[in-house]
């Protein structure tokens, strides 16, 4: 009886810290972007469809500094797309709805750092009593499979890392087999990125589509896993120089800026978004 009532207390504390943000956004956010509420309320027009994880510390409208309207966002355990004919369910329907009735032109999958996701894939024994939980990390199975037979990282922070990338690779094949995204790949309609958001660095690394590896948009953060990763993983050569790591952050960077394309970016300035 005793516990119920402190947990009750505590429930309520929550409760009241989240309705006093809600009266802060109100009194503080809302009334400095009213134009751009009123622009949304009835209509969105996002530019982007991002996928990434559940997990409470990734926040893609939070790092991105995007405005409400411009992300389209769909969140799951492991940023998970399962592949189209084995699984039509809440992801399929996001995505087949952000591409054909929005038009979004770009796609990210973003894993992250320290993803519980990616440890249970890991350790499937850890989650073998969340039945729904194993049942949805099968989708991510192929990742371990290219890890077990492809790198090779023994100790837990490098495999977790390659896991973790090989994760997102694999569901950028599995979108790739959604017939209103293909239909628009073929076309040159739409872009698929991949990403790997850093909780700690605040680092985000971006697939090079051509080596498929990842690099690092902020190269100057002292990221030892990075240079480990690049040199000790599959078909490395040893250790990569600053320089050459700087560089390959520009050219992957500018790959991705080069696929968003002039007339979208003017479409988007200059507004409220
Ligand atoms: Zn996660």
């Amino acid at each position: 009886m005793l516990r119920r009532s402190i947990d009750d207390i505590k429930q309520v504390t929550v409760m009241e810290k989240l309705i006093k943000g809600f009266e802060l956004f109100r009194k503080v956010t809302y009334p400095t972007k009213q134009r751009l509420f009123k622009k949304l309320a009835s209509a969105q027009a996002p530019h982007t469809l991002v996928i990434t994880c559940a997990d409470s510390r990734v926040v893609p409208e939070y790092f991105t500094s995007s405005e409400p309207g411009q992300l389209f966002v769909v969140r799951n355990v492991g940023n998970i797309v399962p592949p189209y004919a084995q699984f039509v369910g809440g992801v399929s329907a996001a995505i087949e709805y952000a591409v054909v009735a929005l038009g979004v032109k770009d796609i990210v999958i973003c894993g992250h750092s320290d993803c519980g996701a990616m440890k249970a894939t890991l350790d499937p024994k850890s989650v073998e009593s969340m039945n729904a939980v194993s049942a949805w990390l099968r989708h991510a199975e192929i990742a371990r499979h290219v890890l077990e037979e492809n790198y090779k990282e023994t100790d837990v922070r490098s495999r977790l890392r390659a896991l973790t990338e090989e994760n997102v690779i694999a569901q950028l094949d599995h979108l790739r087999t959604h017939p209103s995204v293909a239909a628009r790949l073929a076309a040159g309609k739409i872009a698929i990125h991949g990403w790997i958001y850093d909780i700690e660095t605040a680092d985000i690394r971006l697939l090079d589509p051509e080596t498929r590896r990842f690099v690092s948009l902020m190269p100057d953060i002292d990221d030892e896993g990075g240079e480990d990763s690049e040199g000790g993983g599959k078909g490395g050569n040893g250790a990569v120089s600053k320089s050459a790591t700087r560089k390959a952050a520009e050219s992957a960077k500018s790959a991705a800026l080069g696929r968003v394309g002039s007339a979208r970016s003017v479409a988007y300035a200059g507004g409220d978004l």
